[in-house]
């Protein structure tokens, strides 16, 4: 009952709709009371021939307005109670998403996307049914079971009431066992379509591979087994619900005949009328849902205190880059400088970086060259803060970037990264993702700088048509393309191109590079590749080697360095020749 305790301060903040729920759940309780009763009178009626068509009459028009006013309660208590669970799970599904937004990047790296989202789905469903369900079983299993239990003993025969429930812990500890039963077999169910859920995310957004690699029988026996994996799972919690009903059934038959063997004995001995036996009988069918709702009272508490402690946990974790106290709201602007003497990752001991002294002044252009793995991303994942420093400094105009707030160093900057990612909506809403006040002319003038503009216009729907999961297909080179038009948008002080050009063609390069020239004359950009046709024209150019810079310089000084960017210089530039000569034969 825990979670009731946890969940305190939710029915505190809603307890006007929970007090009024509970009180129209109580009411509705006690007017099923009275049906039973009147029945009884009823029967006595007939019974003595003292039932007149008036009398009758009135007992019905009674029944009747009694039945309204339960209708009323009963859509009541639903409106509150479970309206209330209901903005508990928003509340707690925007805390998850609120929270989710404020953690590193690293974080994401670690978990999986299936596991986040059951929180926000599966869990968050399990503590709703606590404040709803829970509070619901809670109050009926009490309040209910008891009111039936005293008007039986007090209105018609306390002594055959003790006698009728005998049986009855039995079936209350019978349905606890089977729930403890339950929770088990459904915890483990939920496990397993949290795998088949994985496997089918996994295999849809990896079809194309499965494809080109003939692999769709494996695939497909892979998820059959873990299809039957859920099934079988699925039939153990079913097994364990089938015993439920006739369980129920079975003791509530024994009920019964108790009261029937020793009702009729009563009855004949004149200890009580046949009116007041039909009543008890009638009482004794209201008592079965109290007895259940106990029984599954337990089944949604333990499910409800499990998943509410899957969100605390979740919800606990500290973000782990944060703004400092006293940090600067000031969008920083300058020269971007790099004094890192040692840099790794927080979770391995390997050296990423080493040795950084770089100094890129306010309006230049910076390229980052080196082979995969040499740490040019790192570089560059660095300036966002998506990690910090163990060691040295990295500054813009002069103030540390661990200086100003999150907020406003990530707007100074404007970040193409190598994998785009472009949302479900139109391709003028993704490209100003960043600037949703952006009008058409700036949209499309950003659109024209990144060399996109055209294709867009040959859409059938143009600036208009939906891209992302549920859209058109783009090429790579398109969403490219698109991610570069939304950084430029922004006209961000710092731009980064993390090998963002590496999926357009050579003449699309040039002229995004040309128009990149134009329009950042005076501010900075910072471009890692891996074709030097990219960096060529920069101010600046490192190479990278296994986290060091080895090389440095402007592109003539580094051709005549004659070390690995001249060399790969001449290699590139002989690979492009050799494929110019091939499109043109
Ligand atoms: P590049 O961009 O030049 O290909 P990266 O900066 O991506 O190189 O990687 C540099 C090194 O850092 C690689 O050895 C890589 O395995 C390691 N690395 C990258 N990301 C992480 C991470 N999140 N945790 C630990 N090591 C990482």
């Amino acid at each position: 009952m825990r979670i009731f305790i946890d969940l305190w301060w939710f029915f505190k903040q809603e307890r006007l709709k929970y007090s009024l729920g509970v009180l129209f759940l109580m009411l509705s309780s006690f007017l099923s009371l009275i049906p039973p009763h009147v029945v009884g009178v009823l029967v006595d009626d007939i019974r003595t021939k003292s039932l007149t068509p008036v009398l009758l009459g009135k007992w019905i028009l009674f029944l009747v307005i009694i039945g309204v006013i339960y209708y009323f309660t009963g859509f009541l208590w639903r409106q509150l109670i479970f309206g209330s669970s209901i903005i508990l799970a928003n509340q707690l599904r925007n805390d998850l998403y609120k929270h989710f937004t404020k953690l590193s990047p690293n974080f994401f790296q670690k978990r999986r996307i299936g596991d986040l989202m059951a929180h926000a789905t599966n869990d968050v469903n399990a503590v709703q049914g606590a404040a709803g369900e829970g509070i619901l079983t809670l109050v009926d299993s009490m309040t209910m079971g008891t009111m039936v239990i005293m008007t039986m003993s007090a209105l018609i025969s306390w002594k055959l009431t003790i006698i009728t429930l005998l049986p009855m812990p039995i079936m209350v500890m019978l349905t606890m066992y089977y729930g403890a039963l339950l929770h088990k077999r459904f915890g483990r169910a939920q496990a397993a379509f949290s795998d088949l859920n994985d496997k089918v995310q996994e295999n849809v957004s990896g079809v194309r591979v499965i494809k080109a690699f003939g692999e769709e029988k494996a695939q497909i026996k892979m998820f059959q087994n873990a299809s039957r994996d859920v099934v079988n799972k699925n039939i153990a919690v079913a097994k364990i619900d089938s015993l439920f009903d006739p369980t129920i059934t079975f003791i509530v038959a024994i009920c019964y005949f108790l009261a029937l063997i020793f009702g009729a004995k009563y009855v004949v001995e004149g200890s009580m009328t046949i009116g007041g036996l039909t009543s008890f009988t009638l009482y004794l069918g209201q008592l079965v849902w109290p007895m259940l709702a106990f029984g599954f009272l337990f089944n949604i508490v333990e499910r409800g205190s499990a998943s509410y402690d899957r969100i605390r946990k979740l919800l606990a974790i500290k973000p782990e880059i944060t703004d400092k106290k006293g940090a600067s709201a000031k969008i920083p602007s300058g020269a971007v400088e790099y004094a890192i003497p040692r840099f790794h990752y927080p979770e391995s001991a390997a050296e990423v970086l080493s040795d950084i002294q770089i100094k890129v002044e306010q309006g230049q252009t910076l390229g980052i060259v080196g082979k995969t793995g040499a740490g040019k991303t790192t570089l560059l994942r660095l300036l966002l803060r998506e990690f910090d420093l163990q060691e040295g400094k990295l500054c813009i105009g002069g103030t540390s970037i661990s200086d100003v707030t999150l907020e406003a160093l990530r707007s100074a900057i404007g970040y193409v990264p190598q994998d785009h990612i472009l949302f479900s909506a139109t391709i003028a809403e993704n490209i100003a993702f960043a600037k949703p006040e952006a009008t058409r002319e700036e949209i499309e003038r950003v659109a024209k700088l990144a060399s996109i503009h055209e294709d867009i216009l040959h859409f059938k729907e143009g600036y208009e048509t939906i891209v992302g999961e549920r859209g058109v297909t783009l090429s790579g080179g398109q969403k490219q393309r698109i991610s570069i038009a939304r950084a430029l948008l922004a006209h961000p002080e710092i731009l980064i191109f993390d090998d963002s050009l590496s999926a357009v063609d050579a003449r699309t390069e040039v002229s995004i590079l040309q128009a990149l020239k134009r329009e950042r004359s005076n501010k900075t950009t910072l471009i890692s590749a891996h074709r030097l046709s990219a960096v060529e024209h920069a101010d600046l150019i490192i190479v990278l080697e296994e986290g060091k810079i080895i090389e440095q310089g402007t592109h003539e000084d580094l051709i005549e360095q004659h070390g690995w960017y001249a060399e790969m210089y001449a290699h590139q530039q002989l690979e492009s020749l050799v494929s110019e000569g091939g499109q043109k034969a």
